[in-house]
């Protein structure tokens, strides 16, 4: 089926859907279209980023930069735990497509454990892996992959690219794609309510739908970084800031070696800025003994890191293989859903901290003469925050009690900068060894019970699974913590930051970090760290700031919300009315825009609703029934219907 060029214009003469953003969820819808079988369609695909990998995968990106989830707990494929309304087509996950394409490129045979035969098949099946073939870099990677490894980023972009490319040759024969690798600028209505898509490029489409997959969108500064910005102008001081940002976007070339920057953030952002801030100006990590050594290139600055809590995110376990599965027996044992909206604090978390302190103990029996079932009956019969001096009596003098509610609640006490900094340190070596215990380690696998609630959360309290005041209140908080302890750093950055803490490369600033202009430069400075004041000519935000419509600068999105065909998600409050959030919108099921102007066949998927859908950040792992692709399954079912 072809289109129309009429001065500009394109008019395509069958169902015409336009699909803006071609990273990973613009792949998987491309795939879910071509899952439900031939037929008559244009599809426009619109990206100026590398399709598939999009821009934050990317391949030609610094092979440093690698995923914090793990090579077997990504797909892009269905499997039998899902649970849509299309087809379910199997297909290799990242590890078995390592191998697959290992195996394709020297000739020798995967080892065990065995690929499942539909996945084999559909790599068999699918497009070639010449990418990987050409490049030593890639093919080492495939060779070296395990389930339980930290892939680059750009790897997982090749997976993308390969995931892309087969469903591009799966769709029917009826189907005609036409690329426009370019940005879309504006999504509009016709006279009779139809989508329009104007693209940089000057030309417009016409759709029956579109699908909007944008991934990480552009916010406005908060009101403190205006402030800061606003101080760094008038002061006339010449200064670098970066301002946050997925890390292979930010220009560090204004950030000088041997000098100081400071640094706010103690994420994944972090931790990916200090690779490229060393390794990535030529400076290498050598074994040490038990630790690792830091052999500087001279052209290093040294980082003075802060951020809110002062704590860093903790290192992800070393599995040999996939983590473990998650119990949460407590919490799985009721039926939530009967329950809506939920009550985080009163109801979910005392279940959370039991089966979370159970987790700890189950391993702990492993090691040491404990009697598990009188713990368990004082688990049971304790609240939350009396486990630990509830069960300390039972327990042995080298294994300490597990204490969820102090963890939850853990913050930095005010203290002289060298005894926080010596605090740091012993807190990061003591949660690489726990992490180099992996599935042995009684206090990792209470956190990854505490981890694995996310999920269970963020669907529970999908729309109006909870109340505004919990979701802005406890909840948010719990989230945060489930972020500093499930979404932190491969086990191998916390031992490259502590190499780079004895070169002297890495200081600490603290908790509640303040940055303003003083005279030669940027000054930071923890209330609660005594001697924390350092001064600075650059100052680095390692984080990414997540979408907020209320305050967004993406065009789409504020043409959107300025037209009617978009509004914020408003959150039903205790009082029955509603407080509107950063989010938009959305069908619960389909995910198509509701505005005061209706409903225009228009869907935003993923990360800009996250605050209503929940879920939306992580990519799809195997064997879960994952959101994502839930999300888009159903998206496609209405656009194609
Ligand atoms: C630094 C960083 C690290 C991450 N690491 C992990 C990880 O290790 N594991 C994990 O599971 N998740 C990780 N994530 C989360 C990640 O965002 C998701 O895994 C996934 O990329 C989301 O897919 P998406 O397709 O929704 O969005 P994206 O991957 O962001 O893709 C969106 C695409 O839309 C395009 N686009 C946007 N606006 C327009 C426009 N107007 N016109 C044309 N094209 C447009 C962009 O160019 C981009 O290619 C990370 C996120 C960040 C920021």
């Amino acid at each position: 089926m072809g289109h129309e060029q009429k001065g500009g214009v394109v008019a395509d003469s069958a169902l015409t859907v336009v699909i803006v953003g071609l990273g990973p969820r613009g792949v998987s819808l491309l795939e879910r279209i071509g899952a439900r079988g031939n037929r008559e369609l244009t599809l426009h695909l619109v990206d100026d980023a590398q399709p598939g990998a999009g821009r934050l995968w990317r391949t030609d990106q610094d092979r440093d930069m690698c995923m914090n989830t793990l090579a077997g707990a990504v797909t892009m494929f269905t499997d039998d735990s899902f649970s849509g309304a299309g087809p379910v087509v199997e297909g290799p996950t990242l590890w078995e497509w390592c191998r697959l394409a290992h195996e394709t490129i020297t000739g020798e045979p995967a080892d065990a454990p065995p690929i499942p035969d539909s996945h084999r098949r559909a790599f068999l099946e699918g497009a070639d892996v010449e990418l990987v073939a050409a490049d030593e870099a890639f093919r080492a990677e495939v060779a070296a992959a395990g389930p339980g490894s930290h892939p680059s980023r750009a790897l997982f972009g090749l997976y993308q690219d390969w995931v892309l490319r087969t469903a591009l040759a799966k769709l029917g024969p009826d189907v005609q794609v036409v690329w426009h690798r370019t940005r879309a600028t504006r999504v509009t209505t016709d006279d009779a309510g139809r989508p329009v898509v104007e693209l940089a490029d000057g030309e417009v489409l016409r759709a029956d739908a579109v699908a909007l997959a944008l991934g990480w969108l552009e916010s406005e500064p908060n009101h403190a970084d205006k402030a800061l910005a606003a101080a760094v102008e008038s002061s006339g001081v010449d200064v670098t800031w970066v301002p946050p940002d997925s890390p292979i976007e930010q220009d560090l070339s204004g950030i000088r070696a041997g000098e100081p920057v400071i640094v706010r953030g103690f994420g994944m952002g972090f931790f990916d800025s200090m690779s490229m801030l060393t390794i990535g100006r030529g400076g290498r990590f050598e074994p040490d003994g038990e630790r690792l050594r830091y052999v500087p290139s001279g052209q290093e600055p040294i980082l003075h890191v802060g951020s809110r809590k002062g704590l860093p995110f903790r290192a992800k376990s070393v599995y040999e293989g996939l983590p473990p599965a998650v119990k949460l027996a407590r919490v799985c044992a009721v039926d939530w859903r009967a329950r809506r909206p939920l009550r985080f604090t009163e109801d979910f978390l005392p279940l959370l901290a039991r089966d979370a302190t159970q987790a700890y103990y189950e391993t702990a029996a492993r090691f040491h003469d404990i009697d598990l079932d009188a713990i368990i009956e004082l688990i049971d019969a304790n609240e939350p925050w009396e486990l630990a001096p509830a069960i300390v009596h039972l327990l042995p003098d080298e294994l300490p009690p597990f204490d969820f509610h102090a963890l939850l609640h853990e913050h930095v006490h005010p203290q002289g900068r060298d005894s926080y900094e010596e605090f740091i340190v012993d807190r990061v070596a003591s949660d690489l060894a726990e992490a180099r215990l992996g599935l042995d380690s009684p206090f990792k696998a209470g956190l990854w019970e505490a981890n694995a609630a996310r999920r269970f959360l963020t669907e529970l309290a999908a729309f109006d699974g909870i109340d505004a005041e919990g979701y802005e209140g406890d909840l948010r908080e719990f989230l945060s913590f489930g972020g500093t302890i499930g979404s932190g750093p491969p086990a191998f950055r916390a031992a490259q930051l502590l190499a780079l803490v004895d070169a002297g490369l890495v200081r600490f600033v603290g908790p509640r970090i303040t940055v303003e202009v003083g005279e030669t430069g940027f000054v930071a400075h923890s209330p609660l760290i005594e001697g924390s004041r350092v001064e600075a000519p650059a100052l680095l935000d390692a984080w990414v700031r997540l979408h907020d419509g209320r305050f967004t600068q993406d065009p789409i999105i504020s043409g959107l919300l300025e037209q009617g065909l978009a509004q914020p998600f408003g959150r039903l409050t205790a009082h029955g009315d509603r407080s509107l959030g950063p989010a938009f919108a959305i069908d619960e099921v389909t995910s198509e825009l509701i505005g005061p102007a209706g409903r225009h066949r228009i869907h935003l998927l993923g990360i800009p609703s996250d605050a209503a859908r929940g879920d939306t950040i992580i990519a799809p792992m195997p064997g879960t029934d994952p959101t994502m692709l839930r999300e888009i399954d159903a998206a496609v079912e209405a656009i194609l219907a």
